[in-house]
């Protein structure tokens, strides 16, 4: 290995109290997700921080008090070398009054050899580690060939578009990382996408006239919303079903392909016929599926359904898919992402980790649903990798091993290292 670099893998370990402080630095930031709006400061400190590390910075708000942070690192030879993106969230899961927190959740401690703290896994240990090794690149006066991007994006716990915002703002490189949540597994995940199905009734009917719309001799065809609503869930249920039984995809159990119906809202009053009803539904669907796919499959099979009913067929179903925020207009969209196994990235990725931490690196999936999917949406290969488990994210006294957290500061410094330094 390069002599230089090997000194710096040695730093990380002997500088690591630079890197708790860091991390304790991040986690200081109340940035949860909702209410979301509060990254402004922690965005602030990011884009100081790779200032003063040569990088240029582009800042905008994708909402306001929710800036979006992107630095770039110009290689000294672009041309002929990879480029690379690191991309992490900097909102953290919402605490709520009743959690019980050994400390405050935003003042964090250390005891055990672990970092306890909002975020501490999800996600802003892997965007500790990531900013460490920039920094002790710099330190060390080594200039990376090719370009290295980093993205500090918002929103992402409420399905905030942070990072399709920095996609449709056109960057770009040769592969991505997210160094979300993923115990140091490089992963693909499945995707998620919301949608809204509306069953409405062109006309409204007071509650008097039931009998003439259900019963022999009535003459009145019309329909209660909320009843024709149970044939679509029913119709839902057996497209699940269907999909469990037909679609798999190696590493996922059987039928994590689920069509959930969420939330349903319908009807207006006691006194009247319900005209309108609203159903929310999340759907998750494999790596090697697209949102688009899967909803026109879901309209297709759902307006099939209500081919077979008399007053469903005169009044379809309309659907309303996806959406930017949670918060803003109750819809997200997780796009899906594959790991190529034999990209030469991935490969390097794998190295890295083998020749850090002795053992075989493990490709696989994630059981949940992080911004990856952006950069396969985009056309970016990408992989997840950070430290940190699931069991951890979003949950009471979250925290991360500060024995993980090195190794893989060095994992990923090493390969941002060959990485930006492998010919085009
Ligand atoms: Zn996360």
């Amino acid at each position: 290995m390069d002599e230089k670099l090997l000194t710096i893998l040695h730093q990380v370990k002997e500088r690591q109290d630079e890197l708790i402080d860091l991390l304790e630095t991040l986690i200081r930031f109340k940035t949860p997700a909702p209410p979301a709006r509060n990254t402004e400061d922690a965005q602030k400190f990011v884009t100081e921080f790779l200032q003063e590390k040569g990088f240029c910075i582009d800042k905008w708000d994708v909402y306001p008090g929710d800036p979006n942070v992107v630095g770039l690192l110009k290689g000294t030879d672009p041309e002929q070398h990879k480029s690379l993106i690191i991309n992490g969230h900097m909102d953290v899961a919402e605490v709520s009054e009743d959690e019980e927190w050994e400390t405050d959740p935003f003042t964090p401690i250390i005891r055990d050899g672990k970092v306890i703290g909002r975020g501490a896994a999800d996600m802003k240990g892997g965007l500790a580690g990531a900013l460490f090794a920039i920094q002790l690149l710099h330190e060390a006066g080594i200039k990376l060939p090719g370009d290295l991007t980093f993205q500090s994006v918002i929103g992402e716990e409420v399905g905030e578009a942070g990072t399709l915002e920095c996609c449709k703002r056109g960057y770009t490189a040769d592969f991505a990382v997210v160094v979300d949540t993923s115990d140091l597994h490089i992963q693909g995940q499945g995707g998620v996408i919301t949608g809204w199905i509306t069953v409405k009734s062109k006309k409204t009917y007071h509650d008097a006239t039931r009998r003439n719309m259900i019963h022999a001799g009535g003459k009145l065809h019309a329909a209660s919303t909320i009843e024709k609503m149970a044939k679509i869930i029913q119709g839902l249920q057996e497209l699940e079903r269907h999909w469990a039984v037909m679609k798999s995809y190696p590493g996922y159990p059987p039928g994590t392909n689920t069509i959930n119906p969420a939330v349903i809202e319908g009807g207006r009053h006691a006194a009247f016929i319900a005209d309108e009803c609203r159903l929310w539904i999340t759907v998750h669907f494999y790596p090697d599926e697209t949102y688009e796919q899967v909803s026109k499959e879901i309209e297709e099979h759902i307006l099939a359904v209500a081919k077979g009913d008399p007053w469903l067929r005169e009044n379809p179903p309309t659907f309303e898919w996806g959406g930017t925020s949670m918060i803003e207009d109750r819809g997200e969209i997780f796009p899906s992402l594959e790991v190529d196994s034999v990209h030469p990235a991935v490969h390097t990725l794998m190295n890295s980790h083998e020749c850090i931490l002795n053992e075989k690196a493990i490709v696989d999936v994630s059981p949940t649903v992080t911004d990856g999917g952006w950069f396969s949406d985009a056309g970016i290969p990408a992989a997840i990798y950070g430290p940190g488990d699931l069991q951890n994210a979003h949950a009471v006294n979250e925290q991360v091993s500060i024995e993980q957290l090195v190794s893989y500061t060095q994992v990923l410094l090493k390969f941002i290292y060959q990485w930006c330094h492998t010919q085009k």
